[in-house]
């Protein structure tokens, strides 16, 4: 199954879209109380499955305004750095990073996990923006983000999928001087506006998350292709490290990295500029679209 949580006539709410993507279902005409939050349809989704079958004919897609799925997460979006080889090698060859360690190869030898704030999440359309005076080197990541559906601690790879609700697009966008300039990901990472994410999610059953195709296109020139089979390390390891003394919730999102091709792999760089457009598809899952805005005064509209 696939959900958004949109705004309709001044109200937010959450539904369900058909396969085709063009009609909705508001999950209250459905479920008796449901809260209008996909986060309480991930921590229920067991109880409240059996009631999601459309009794009419729905909403027009068309006719609403999406949201993002999870539009402020109850904790920090947990983020994989260099988790595609060829992206880690475009780091090590130009000298910006080098957390992998000298002696390591091109590939970590362990997960490099980071978060972004909650704050920084947009919908699809929404712009993305910033102070000219704070960053200067602004980049795009495609990475596929995964929803954790079942509270775990000490999760082991076995299980690790067991663990998850479902899927959906993350464009985990990055000012490149902050992330190099504090040595700390987190302030490059978590700016207003930074992690578009969506435009919907899908439930675990409907993708193989180790064959996803990913891509991303600035201004109709692809910049990023890739198979999410080239994860460094897959999700179940992503799952078993996080969790092994964390206690991963349901709603808490993994996003899994991002491939080769973003804009500090060019010679020269190619950070993203005011009216630059950034377009992200992962299979089964839709597409993120969000342009780079002129300013700070464009506020969010979910
Ligand atoms: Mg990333």
């Amino acid at each position: 199954m696939k959900f958004i949580t949109f705004l309709h006539n001044g109200s937010h709410r959450v539904g369900i879209i058909d396969p085709e993507q063009v009609t909705v279902w508001p999950i209250a005409d459905l479920v008796p109380d449901f809260t209008e939050d996909l986060l309480d349809l991930v921590r229920g989704f067991d109880d409240i499955k059996k009631f999601l079958t459309p009794t009419d004919d729905g909403i027009p897609l068309n006719d609403v305004s999406i949201c993002a799925p999870i539009p402020r997460p109850e904790h920090n979006i947990l983020c994989v750095g260099k988790n595609y080889l060829e992206h880690s090698k475009d780091f090590q060859a130009i000298g910006f990073d080098q957390s992998s360690g000298p002696t390591s190869g091109d590939a970590p030898e362990a997960p490099i996990i980071f978060t972004k704030a909650p704050s920084s999440v947009i919908a699809t359309g929404e712009p993305v923006y910033w102070s000219p005076g704070v960053t200067q080197q602004v980049d795009y990541e495609a990475e596929l983000g995964v929803i954790i559906g079942t509270a775990g601690r000490g999760i082991r790879r076995a299980d690790a999928y067991s663990h998850v609700w479902g899927y959906m697009i993350i464009n985990d966008v990055t000012a490149r001087d902050l992330q190099k300039n504090h040595k700390q990901w987190f302030l490059g990472k978590s700016q207003d506006s930074f992690c578009p994410m969506g435009p919907w999610v899908a439930t675990a059953d409907e993708v193989d998350p180790e064959n996803l195709e990913l891509r991303c296109w600035i201004n109709d020139e692809l910049r990023q292709s890739a198979n999410t089979r080239d994860l460094i390390f897959d999700i179940p390891t992503l799952i078993e490290t996080i969790s092994a003394d964390i206690t991963l919730q349901p709603g808490d999102i993994i996003s899994t990295g991002t491939p080769s091709g973003v804009g500090i792999g060019f010679d020269p760089p190619k950070f993203l500029k005011p009216g630059d457009e950034m377009r992200i598809t992962i299979d089964g899952l839709g597409e993120l679209c969000n342009q780079i805005g002129p300013n700070l005064d464009i506020g969010a509209a979910c």
